[in-house]
């Protein structure tokens, strides 16, 4: 049996004004879920309250890892666990490479769970590295870059997909940029998130583009309004919001509209 994510009755508010106001959702290592939902909907609020940021404060309700509560554990804690949160990594580190990171990143891990490890060597990293850029079809040069001065939203998420492919987490959540529509970045997660998914593996994408369920195909659908998870379903689900868009969920649901 695979792990299970399950978020329950989950309440977040922001400076005291509540935006999450009780979300449930449940992955299990193996299936693909689509987050969707207009701007402001609470997606990355979502996203944050489980990377434990602390301008999202939790009010009501749990995040359980096979049982655990991720939110009374450190962040560094909830990645050995196996759950990746894109952005728990720095914004931006100056001199890092994208490999130095991945290497101190799994050495870290490593040391966590034996402090006699002596870290992967640097011929095993190399051959590691190599062999996850040439699946993903990511150009080697990207090993060198300095870690997200000045990426592309499309290179932010290469390097997202990069560190996934080689950190191999249980759970992935994965928020769009905020750097508007980049159809390159989409395609990028669609296309690397459908070579990487497998047993192994339970991701979250999360989007308010409804054409990244063009490209991504999830088995599951979750469509976000006014902090809530109104409507979850699978491809039927994903055909509507794609023919109509969100306007007719807003009147369905009796809410504002707030965008086309
Ligand atoms: P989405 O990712 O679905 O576009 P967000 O989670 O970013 O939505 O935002 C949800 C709501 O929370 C919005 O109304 C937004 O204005 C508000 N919000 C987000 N971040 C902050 C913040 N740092 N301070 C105050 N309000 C915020
Ligand atoms: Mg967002």
């Amino acid at each position: 049996m695979g792990a299970t994510l399950e978020i329950r009755n989950l309440h977040v508010s922001i400076d005291e004004t509540p935006i999450l106001r009780g979300v449930d959702l449940t992955i299990n290592q193996g299936e693909t879920h689509a987050l969707m939902g207009p701007n402001g909907s609470g997606k990355s609020t979502l996203a944050y309250a489980m990377l434990g940021h602390p301008a999202y404060s939790v009010d009501e309700g749990e995040v359980l890892f096979d049982g655990v509560d991720v939110l009374e554990l450190e962040p560094d804690e909830r990645s050995r666990l196996g759950l990746f949160l894109a952005f728990q990594y720095p914004v931006s580190v100056p001199g890092v490479t994208v490999a130095n990171f991945l290497r101190s990143a799994i050495n870290s891990r490593r040391k966590q769970e034996n402090a006699e490890d002596p870290g992967i060597s640097i011929p095993e990293f190399r051959r590691l590295m190599k062999e996850r850029m040439d699946f993903l079809d990511i150009d080697h040069s990207f090993a060198g870059r300095y870690l997200n001065a000045g990426f592309s939203g499309g290179e932010k998420k290469r390097n997202e997909i990069l560190q996934l492919a080689v950190l191999q987490p249980r759970f992935a959540i994965l928020d769009e940029t905020d750097s508007g529509l980049d159809i390159d970045a989409l395609r990028i997660v669609a296309d690397g998130v459908n070579k990487l998914k497998g047993p192994e593996l339970g991701v979250l994408v999360i989007t308010h583009y409804k054409r990244m369920l063009d490209y991504l195909n999830p088995e599951y659908v979750h469509l976000m309004m006014d902090g809530r998870i109104v409507e979850s379903g699978g491809a039927a689900l994903a055909e509507e919001i794609e023919d109509y868009g969100y306007q007719p969920f807003f009147e369905k649901h009796g809410l504002e509209v707030t965008e086309e």
